[in-house]
């Protein structure tokens, strides 16, 4: 009887143990593919100065942003759409008079 059952044990220790091999097989193969649509061009959209990000897609490289003055805080009431380019520019500031750059990067 005795015998019987360390048999049994072992066996199951046994088949436990392969499985536990195939599982962490799939687990590997399963991070493989979900990892996949990540290869794809991601955009990273780094404001410099002058800016503030309303709204940004990492994937498409598509963003908005408001002007800001860094000298007294103001803000442009309206985004300006970009699809994916950097900007290089400057605006006057309505509210104090400084000239403002406007620099964001955008870096695949
Ligand atoms: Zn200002």
């Amino acid at each position: 009887m005795n015998d019987k059952n360390t048999l049994t044990r072992r066996s199951f220790l046994k088949s436990s143990g392969a499985l536990g091999v195939v599982a962490g097989a799939a687990t590997l193969l399963a991070a493989c593919t979900t990892e996949q649509p990540d290869n794809e061009a991601i955009y990273t959209i780094t404001v410099k100065s002058g800016a503030t990000l309303t709204e940004s897609n990492s994937t498409t490289g598509r963003y908005k942003y408001k002007k800001k003055c860094s000298s007294c805080g103001y803000e442009s009431i309206f985004a300006t759409t970009v699809n994916g380019k950097s900007v290089l520019d400057e605006f006057k500031c309505p509210r104090c008079g400084f000239l403002q750059k406007i620099e964001i990067v955008v870096s695949t």
